[in-house]
């Protein structure tokens, strides 16, 4: 197949059209991550979005919107809850899950009665919706179970001559795929956490949320299931201070292994024989959360078997990055 570059999705918004007029698939960037969309009108491009990534066809799709006007005809209801998120943040990395409208084909939601729908932030994603004429479902841009594509050179790889269009962006703001909030439970309920962190919303809400380790206990949506973020090497977290982390990388049999962490802590192991990657400031978890997925696919190529890390403070988007880590963690080691 084919593949574009395009820079000014509006400036080719006809060949865009033409393109999804033609079952076709566009990777593009977001605030997030980078995403792989399709019309939500089109069963036959949207099954080619499972099929591509090889994504389990029970783990449901975003839809991503341009303007909130398009909310209206995917979803039956907009409660209160859903009114003042929106309004506090989006555009933004804030998905809502609501009551699914008939127009919405059940291959996007997983045979759910929900659907889950954000406008994004990154005007490029919301240019490239606009081009399209149709709101786009879109799952991050990686082969399923890999960690999720956060620059263009790695979804490019990934999705070379097996998709239409690339939109060319650079580096994501956040790094990590949005908050999942379900909003048809009693009480609002994270089911994944993201850049928009539960006391943020609790703030707008006026009121205590459902977090999301109480929410992965009883999982709402299928794909909650599913180990995502499994890169190559076998990531295994260390808990505990500076010294302890000290010396037990100090008595370490592997050669092979690399430490992934903030940049104080690697500085700490200069004096040791392992690798390091650093990640950002300590204090700046956001700029860490950044660079994680784009370290760990370096970890990747690289080939590394073992990864080394530390455990971050869950402030912000730190809960977020904490549970990707986790996820993408064979275990914890405690020290
Ligand atoms: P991804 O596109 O890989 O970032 O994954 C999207 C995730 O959003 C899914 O794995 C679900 O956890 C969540 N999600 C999407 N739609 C729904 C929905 N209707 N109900 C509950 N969770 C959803
Ligand atoms: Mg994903």
């Amino acid at each position: 197949m084919k593949s574009v570059i395009i820079q000014n999705p509006i400036a080719q918004s006809t060949f865009i059209r033409k393109v999804i007029d033609n079952h076709g698939l566009i990777v593009f960037p977001t605030e997030t991550v980078y995403g792989i969309g399709a019309s939500i009108y089109d069963p036959i491009a949207i099954q080619s979005i499972f099929t591509t990534k090889g994504r389990p066809q029970d783990n449901p799709l975003i839809v991503h919107i341009a303007e909130q006007s398009q909310l209206d005809e995917l979803v039956t209801e907009v409660n209160m809850y859903a009114k003042k998120l929106m309004a506090a943040f989006w555009p933004g990395p804030l998905t809502l899950v609501l009551p699914k409208s008939a127009k919405v084909p059940s291959i996007i939601t997983a045979n759910l009665p929900t659907v889950g729908v954000r406008m994004p932030k990154d005007p490029l994603a919301r240019d490239v919706i606009r081009a399209a004429g149709v709101p786009l479902c879109a799952p991050s841009a990686n082969l399923s179970g890999k960690p999720s594509g956060t620059d263009f050179k790695s979804v490019y790889e990934d999705f070379f001559g097996k998709v239409s269009i690339f939109i060319e962006g650079g580096i994501p703001e956040f790094g990590i795929e949005s908050t999942v909030i379900d909003l048809t439970s009693q009480i609002p309920t994270i089911l994944r956490p993201g850049a928009i962190s539960a006391e943020e919303i609790e703030q707008v809400l006026g009121m205590v949320i459902v977090s999301s380790s109480q929410a992965e206990n009883a999982p709402k949506a299928p794909g909650m299931k599913y180990q995502h973020y499994k890169p190559f090497g076998d990531v295994v977290i260390l808990d505990g201070p500076t010294p302890k982390l000290i010396e037990f990388l100090r008595n370490l049999p592997d050669q092979d292994a690399v430490f992934m962490g903030a940049n104080e802590v690697c500085g700490d192991l200069l004096e040791l024989p392992i690798n390091t990657f650093a990640l950002g400031p300590q204090n700046q978890v956001d700029v860490i959360a950044r660079a994680l997925y784009r370290t760990l696919r370096t970890l990747d190529n690289l080939k590394v078997k073992t990864i080394y890390t530390h455990t971050f403070s869950k402030k912000g988007i730190g809960t977020a990055l904490m549970n990707r880590l986790e996820k993408a963690a064979s275990r914890t080691i405690s020290l």
